[in-house]
Order: C-alpha cells, then structure tokens, then sequence
C-alpha cells in the first residue's frame, strides 16, 4: 500500500503506464555505412505511414481540441516532403533515420519561426509529428501521456498543463503523481475530469508498467496488485451523488451552487449536472499548449463554447491567468525566479496590455451573441488601484458586472475598499491559502500549510465576508475548498453566498447543505474561527454541527 495526498475523489482498480519520457535528441555523430542505409530509409518511410495510419484512427474517435490537434499532425505526418528531405539525409548524409528525422524537423522549425504569427504555432505540431516517427522507429512510447486502447492508471513524476489537455476523451481513469499538492494544476483538471487522483506518492515511479492497482483519491492510497474482491468493491462504489439544480439550506436560505470549467466540453458536463451556472471559466485552460496568443476571433468561439450551455444562467469569466503553475509562453517570460510571485493573472497586462483588452473584446463579443449573464473577473489582484482600473477596461469594452479574486492577503484585508469599486468578489482560496500560509500549492511535503482550514486562511475569509456583508455584495468562493462538504458550512457562516466547484462534487456539497441551517452554519464558523490549528479548525467545526 503506498501513500500520498488524495486530491480528487474516487476508487478505480486499472493496470499502470508511466508518463513516457522526453526523447532524447538523436546522436549527430552516429553515422550509418552506406551499406545499411537502405534499411535507415525503410525505417523512415514505414515509421511515417504507421504513425499517419494511428492518428487517422485515434482522430475518428477524438472530439473537439484534442481532434484538431490529432488532425493537424495527422497531415504533417502524411506530408510527403517531410520523408523525402529525412530520407535524403540518411542517403547523403548518413545520418540514422532517428537523428535524419530530428533535423529534418528542425529545418522547418526555423523555417515557421522566421515567419512569425500563426505559422509559429505549426512548431508544436511538427515536434508533435517528428516525435511520433523517431517513437515509432526506436520502438519506445510516443513522450507525454501514452495512447492505449484499454483503461489505465497514469503514474508520473508530474504532469505538464500539456499533458493534461489529452487526458480529456483518452482511457485514463486515474492520476498517480510522485509530485504536486492539492491545488496543482493536475489535481485541477483531474477533479474536472472526474478522474480520482493520488499526488505526493514518493515511490510511484518504482512500480512496474502493467501491474494492477487501486487508487482510492479519497483517502490518498494506491494499493498495488489488490485482491479482486477489492477490485470489484472499487467498482461497485463508483457512483456520484445527483443534485437537483437548487442550492439551499434547510431554513430555505439559496445557495448558488455553480461550477468550475475550463472549456466546452467541461461546460456541458457542469450543465448536465445541474450546476447552477459558472462561478469560475479559467479561460487559460483554453490555450495552454499555444505559442502565440489566440486571436480575437478565436476567444470569440472558445468562450461561446462555455456560454452557450448556460442560457439565461450567471457565467463567471476569469481573464488569463496565465503564470506560476499555469504558464503560457505568448504570456509569460520564463526567466522569473519566483513565478507565484512574478508577473502572473491580472499582472501580466502591466507589460501587455493588448492582451487583456483584447480579451475584453473577444468577452464582449461573446456576451452579446450567447444569452449568458455574463460576469468578468481578474484573477491576482493585490491592491484597489488594480482593481479599479479592471474595472474601468471592462466597462469600457461593454461587460458590466466586474469583479476580482481573493486570492492574496492584502486583497482579503483590503476588501471593504475593493467594493467600492466592484461589484462582486471570489475567494480563489487555493492562492489564498498558498500566499498566507507562504507554501507553494505545488509542493506536496507543505500540504498540510496549504490549507484552507488554517485559521490565518479562515479569518481573511472572516474579513472578506464582513466587507461582502457591510457592501451589500455577493462573495464567492471558486477555490476547491468550495467542494468540500465539511468545509462548505464553515464558509457559508463567515459569509460566503455561493459556491464554485468542479461538476461532480455538486451533489455532495448540495446533501450536506441540506442538513443544515444558517444558524448551524454560523455556529460552525465560529467554532473554526476560534481554533489555532487546521486540525482544530477541522474538529471544532465537526463537533459544533455534528457534536463530534
Ligand atoms: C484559486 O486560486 O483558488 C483559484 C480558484 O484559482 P486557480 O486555482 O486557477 O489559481
Ligand atoms: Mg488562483
């Protein structure tokens, strides 16, 4: 039995693949007598034709982003050219068909470079396709998370956000990572997945690929070759809880219970659960693999795609924020020493300004043409001028219901003022905790600082509450201590009035609410409030509801 941090829910028993390596660039100085080079040529042609032949296969079964992206290498990889000129390098050269190929690649890496914009973009589709050819003529895995045709548990050292955009629609059912913490982009997108998740298992990597395990997300173990009775219970306990569409107490006080997605696809999947709209769209999950910015247009469609399946519903837009655990190469430079400190979220329009306005329009647009309540958030925001001149660009550009994230300490003491100048608020409690209890959320050995049950974290949502309350405005919380179901009725008594959640926690958080009253609610916060450790928190606020 091996042990980690659950971080997203679930029990499921599959075989184990590991996330395969970054290839290696093939040897220059390895050179194939002229006589072998028929064979190094052959190598080529068929590794081309088996890997055009696996992307039409998988690209007729794809959906959406990752259909695209199969489709585009899928014609790089039928391109006629690319063999011809690698070819020629085995036969003039003597270059292995590996290192032929390689610089085959690099070529027309430059070539796209030197023309800029979108053709820019191609670069990642030719690594892409150069990749699946040398995979396929060295006989290893294609790099990143592999493609099979049957369920498996993936075990990594850590996912790249890259990674994580083919998980969606792939046979994966469950994440085990040697790295990473509770709010990681990995437990992010496994939590919206529905993919139960085990992160900070020191020795993963050591098990054998194939080998039967059991990851429970729950109580952050992965059981390696479990019995089959365990299998089959891990199988019988796989259902969710439903959710009627209405968030409420029992005395009848309302709830919003909204979702958190990060594109079309999630979108349906939240509407389909009933969410009562969108508390958090983390619009950078649209464009993590890109290279160049997405034009005006494009956003248009990637936010249409999430506003369209909640008609009439609240949609809470969040601009880019792209940095720290979330990079995006258009956005970020990647010479900052300490990322979560640097220029991310609502920062980045300091130097960029283009970018965010850009956004705004593209929002705009979208809003117009889908029948959405339309709400806009910046993410990052430290101080009252930030907020205030978010607000202004977003009035400018036509959105008028503007708001900001918590998610530092000096925005959650800053709040009252914050409202004089927003409408809304959201407590993105994954940085708050992050930036007060000073613990990289990525860091598994501090999960137990980032915690949203630190009384330090507990008593700035007190503050931000208070504010909410005093202004007459709405806080939210879209940080995943919102789809906590013991933690859910602590942030309701400190004055939180709605929730943001992944999808399939909903229904639990929904049940347990229903159990209880404002006044129990209070009674919770307060005895949390109180505690001086998270661990306290946690058992003062089970007793005051449940006596115990
Ligand atoms: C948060 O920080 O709590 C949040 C919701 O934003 P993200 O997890 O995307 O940083
Ligand atoms: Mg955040």
């Amino acid at each position: 039995m091996l042990r980690g941090r659950g971080v997203s829910s679930g029990r499921v028993a599959a075989p184990v693949v590991h996330l395969a390596p970054p290839l290696p660039e093939p040897d220059p100085d390895t050179l194939v007598p002229p006589a072998d080079r028929d064979s190094e040529v052959s190598a080529i042609e068929w590794a081309a034709v088996a890997v055009a032949d696996q992307l039409r296969s998988r690209t007729a079964q794809a959906t959406g982003e990752t259909k695209a992206i199969l489709d585009a290498s899928r014609l790089l990889a039928s391109d006629p050219e690319l063999v011809s000129e690698a070819t020629a390098l085995v036969r003039s050269k003597g270059r292995t068909a590996a290192r032929a190929v390689w610089e085959t690649a690099v070529v027309h890496e430059k070539a796209l470079a030197a023309l800029g914009g979108r053709m820019a973009e191609r670069i990642a589709d030719i690594r892409d396709v150069r990749d699946r050819i040398i995979a396929e003529i060295l006989e290893v895995d294609m790099p990143g998370v592999p493609e099979r045709d049957d369920p498996f548990v993936l075990v990594a050292a850590d996912l790249a956000p890259a990674d994580t955009a083919l998980l969606a629609g792939g046979r994966c059912v469950a994440l085990v990572t040697v790295q990473g913490g509770p709010t990681s982009h990995t437990a992010i997108i496994a939590r919206s997945l529905g993919l139960p998740a085990v992160v900070g298992v020191a020795d993963a990597q050591a098990i054998p690929v194939g080998t039967m395990v059991l990851v429970d997300g729950d109580r952050g173990t992965v059981e390696v070759a479990p019995a089959e009775s365990r299998i089959a219970e891990a199988r019988a306990s796989a259902n969710t809880v439903g959710f009627d569409g209405v968030g409420a107490l029992s005395d009848g006080h309302r709830i919003p219970l909204l979702a958190n997605v990060g594109g079309a696809a999630d979108a349906k999947a939240a509407a389909s659960a009933h969410a009562e709209g969108v508390g958090l769209f983390r619009t950078e999950f649209c464009f993590l693999d890109r290279a160049e910015a997405p034009s005006v247009d494009e956003q248009v469609t990637a936010y249409r795609g999430v506003l369209s399946a909640f008609p009439g519903r609240k949609v809470v837009v969040r601009t880019l924020d792209a940095g720290s655990d979330k990079p995006l190469p258009f956005a970020n430079s990647d010479s900052e020493d300490n990322p979560a400190l640097g220029v991310r979220g609502l920062r980045i329009a300091r130097r960029r300004p283009q970018l965010l306005d850009d956004q705004l329009v593209a929002l705009a647009r979208a809003a117009a043409a889908e029948a959405a309540e339309v709400e806009v958030m910046a993410p990052m925001v430290a101080t009252v001028d930030e907020a205030g001149d978010f607000a202004e660009r977003c009035r400018s550009a036509g959105l008028d219901r503007v708001g900001i994230m918590i998610e530092t300490p000096s925005a959650a003491l800053l709040a009252a003022e914050l409202f004089e100048v927003v409408d809304f608020v959201s407590l993105g409690t994954n940085d708050l905790a992050q930036y007060t209890m000073a613990a990289d959320r990525l860091l598994s050995d501090l999960g137990d600082l980032n915690d949203p049950w630190q009384p330090a974290v507990l008593r700035l949502i007190a503050a931000v509450g208070a504010a909410g309350r005093a202004a007459g405005k709405p806080v939210g919380v879209c940080g995943e201590a919102g789809g906590d179901p013991a933690l859910a009725p602590v942030l309701i008594g400190l004055g939180v009035t709605s929730l943001s959640m992944a999808s399939r926690s909903i229904g639990r958080v929904a049940a347990r609410l229903q159990e209880l009253s404002v006044a129990d609610c209070r009674r919770a916060a307060e005895a949390a409030i109180s505690a001086i450790s998270a661990g306290a928190a946690r058992a003062a606020a089970s007793s005051a509801l449940d006596g115990g």
